[in-house]
């Protein structure tokens, strides 16, 4: 593919121009390169392509934007579809010669993408880690199940527009220039609509809320996008729908958190278990796991259950659980308890608080009785 010229260079003007301006560079393009003056010249249709989407983006406030802060890349994503004789033409023809050739009216039925959906979806911790199929309530613009898109009431017929003759395009000359234009009778549909159909009010199409199943992957997170192709607004008059877009949000869980693909937590351990190691349960999100204390773990130690944590994204192998060791000390020992532990002190030559309280360990000859 060429490389795309800049659509102020195309359109000739500066960037800070402000719509009449835009719109009076592409009219003059327009006319000088209009196919229906241009026949079978290859270029001239190039051109005129090339000013029609330039114009399409700079007239449209937010395309233009997002053309200005990120270039074409910007729009890549932005639902816009040019194929030169893009989507909106007639609409922008309405626009820019609507005075110049009396006016048409916009068309109402012009073929138009549907719009694109965007979906937040809350899923918990739980369904991240096993998958999930969710159904989603989605509320959006869908084809008139009633006339089925057609708009025509069921039994009525679609008559070939009597101004057109079927063409939906009539001729217009303004001096030199002739240009053929939408009809404006049948909107350029060739056919009319003799009575609406009453479901959609002849537009055929409907608000409705649409119930869309979508399986959850293993392991994703949030800010994680589904693209739902054509599962967006219908589009209008025979036009593609736009996609839906799931957006997941992982909720916040009570015991864990997440880190990537570990889960962490916490367990708590007596200062003997720490000191002389051991075997304690944790609560995996699964349900009890087996954690081996080492000897001599000290307070914040974090430990990993391999294999126990969030799955990674289409593998099939999961991060790890991460527990954070807390070291409980001991409360309200009884008497052959605080002996033991003064055993233990004495042997290590630490000093403590003595039986009755409010006094050092006379062991290190102290007889401090203030604290
Ligand atoms: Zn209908
Ligand atoms: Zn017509």
């Amino acid at each position: 593919m060429m490389q795309k010229r800049d659509y102020y260079e195309i359109l000739a003007v500066n960037r800070d121009a402000d719509e009449d301006e835009i719109k009076k560079a592409y009219r003059k393009l327009a006319i000088q390169y209009h196919p229906d003056k241009n026949p079978g010249n290859k270029e001239a249709e190039n051109k005129f392509k090339e000013a029609t989407e330039a114009y399409e983006v700079l007239r449209t406030p937010e395309k233009r934007q997002l053309y200005n802060r990120f270039g074409h890349a910007g729009l890549e994503n932005s639902g816009s579809d040019f194929g030169g004789f893009g989507v909106n033409l007639d609409d922008i023809f309405g626009d820019v010669f609507g005075d110049l050739l009396g006016g048409f009216g916009a068309s109402q039925r012009t073929p138009k993408r549907g719009r694109s959906l965007q979906y937040n979806l809350e899923v918990t911790l739980e369904e991240v880690i096993h998958g999930k199929r969710a159904k989603i309530q989605v509320p959006r613009i869908e084809s008139c199940p009633t006339c089925e898109g057609s708009g025509a009431k069921h039994g009525t017929r679609v008559v070939t527009c009597p101004q057109c003759h079927g063409r939906g395009q009539v001729s217009q000359t303004q001096g030199f220039f002739t240009m053929s234009r939408t009809c404006p009778h049948c909107r350029g549909e060739g056919e009319i609509i003799q009575e609406p159909c009453s479901s959609c009010a002849g537009k055929g199409l409907v608000r409705n809320t649409a119930e869309i199943e979508l399986n959850i992957d293993k392991g994703v997170d949030t800010g994680f996008k589904y693209q739902l192709r054509g599962e967006g607004e219908s589009g209008a008059n025979g036009a593609p729908p736009g996609d839906l877009y799931v957006v997941i949000n992982v909720v916040p869980h009570e015991r864990f958190q997440r880190n990537q693909n570990d889960l962490i937590t916490s367990a708590k351990v007596s200062f003997v278990q720490a000191a002389l190691g051991g075997r304690i349960k944790v609560d995996g999100i699964d349900g009890p796991e087996v954690l081996d204390i080492p000897p001599g773990t000290q307070y914040g130690t974090q430990l990993r259950i391999a294999n126990k944590g969030v799955p990674h994204y289409r593998r099939s192998y999961s991060g790890d659980l991460v527990v954070v060791i807390e070291v409980e000390t001991p409360k309200n020992l009884n008497a052959t308890e605080r002996e033991k532990l003064a055993e233990f002190a004495n042997l290590r030559g630490e000093s403590y608080h003595s039986e009755q309280g409010g006094f050092w360990d006379k062991l290190l000859g102290r007889n401090d009785e203030d604290e």
